[in-house]
């Protein structure tokens, strides 16, 4: 049967990449940027070919956590070569306006930046892209999961229930377009203190268990609310290439090994 020449575009492939996993969260300040880079970094070192395309359109921060800087260049003046650092191949819509100034677009052309990093990137060969989304269930999410073959979604949560309501949300939003939830994982997780080694639920404990239980995904990682951490993420190192022995580190690892 010939198809409707009005049928709206369905997802299409991004050439070369095998599959694409984004990164979520309800809430904002939860980790997501920092859990992207870190499995981006743990994925290439399990020996695969990784990409990472920065979708936080309204606050990018990977380029700062990869150390990646610089204007991406336009050789032919229609494709854009993406950058690399750390065995990961990257994109980001940082990378096209200065540090300080401030993404103030309108939906449509968030879409059009967002469409340009999918089609006009020549991201090369690569096993996984890892699409680090902005927080919430917005026109990027939608976008993202109409345009492109969605592989699947990994929700980043920390404990505490005003966090975990809006990750239902992001979780119910990926159901609705028929991605697959690969896992939660429960990011700051405990804190456990540097001077005397002592473990403290500052956001509760527990919480992205029980709510991945419910929703029948698997829990892939807790991980702590660690300084080392936040300073290698603040460094341009994430702490799975500055630290490949610490136990977060594997942590990292374990869940690139399951996805
Ligand atoms: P999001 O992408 O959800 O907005 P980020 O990844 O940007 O969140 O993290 C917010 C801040 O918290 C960053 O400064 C980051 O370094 C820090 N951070 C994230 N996860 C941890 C952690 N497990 N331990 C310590 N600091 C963390």
């Amino acid at each position: 049967k010939p198809k409707s020449a009005a049928a709206p575009k369905g997802p299409e492939k991004i050439p070369g990449v095998d599959r694409i996993l984004a990164v979520a969260s309800g809430k904002g300040g939860v980790g997501k940027s920092t859990v992207s880079a870190n499995l981006a970094c743990a994925l290439a070192a399990e020996g695969r070919r990784v990409g990472l395309l920065d979708a936080d359109v309204y606050g990018p921060s990977q380029p700062r956590m990869l150390g990646v800087s610089g204007r991406p260049s336009s050789p032919d003046g229609k494709t854009i070569l993406p950058l690399r650092n750390h065995g990961v191949t990257m994109m980001s819509i940082g990378l096209m306006t200065n540090d300080d100034q401030a993404v103030v677009w309108r939906g449509p052309m968030l879409m059009g930046a967002l469409q340009q990093m999918m089609t006009q990137v020549q991201w090369g060969a690569l096993d996984v892209l890892i699409v680090d989304l902005p927080p919430g269930t917005g026109d990027v999410q939608m976008t993202l999961a109409q345009k492109a073959p969605v592989d699947g979604a990994v929700i980043v949560s920390t404990p505490q229930d005003i966090a975990l309501l809006d990750a239902r949300k992001g979780i119910d939003m990926f159901k609705q377009m028929n991605v697959p939830i690969h896992g939660m994982i429960e990011n700051m997780s405990t804190h456990i203190c540097s001077n005397c080694g002592h473990v403290e639920h500052t956001f509760g404990h527990g919480g992205v268990a029980a709510e991945a239980e419910k929703l029948g995904v698997p829990l892939l990682a807790e991980i702590p609310l660690d300084l080392q951490i936040r300073m290698a993420a603040d460094g341009g190192a994430p702490i799975v290439t500055s630290q490949p022995d610490s136990p977060q580190t594997e942590a990292f690892r374990k869940v690139a090994r399951a996805l």
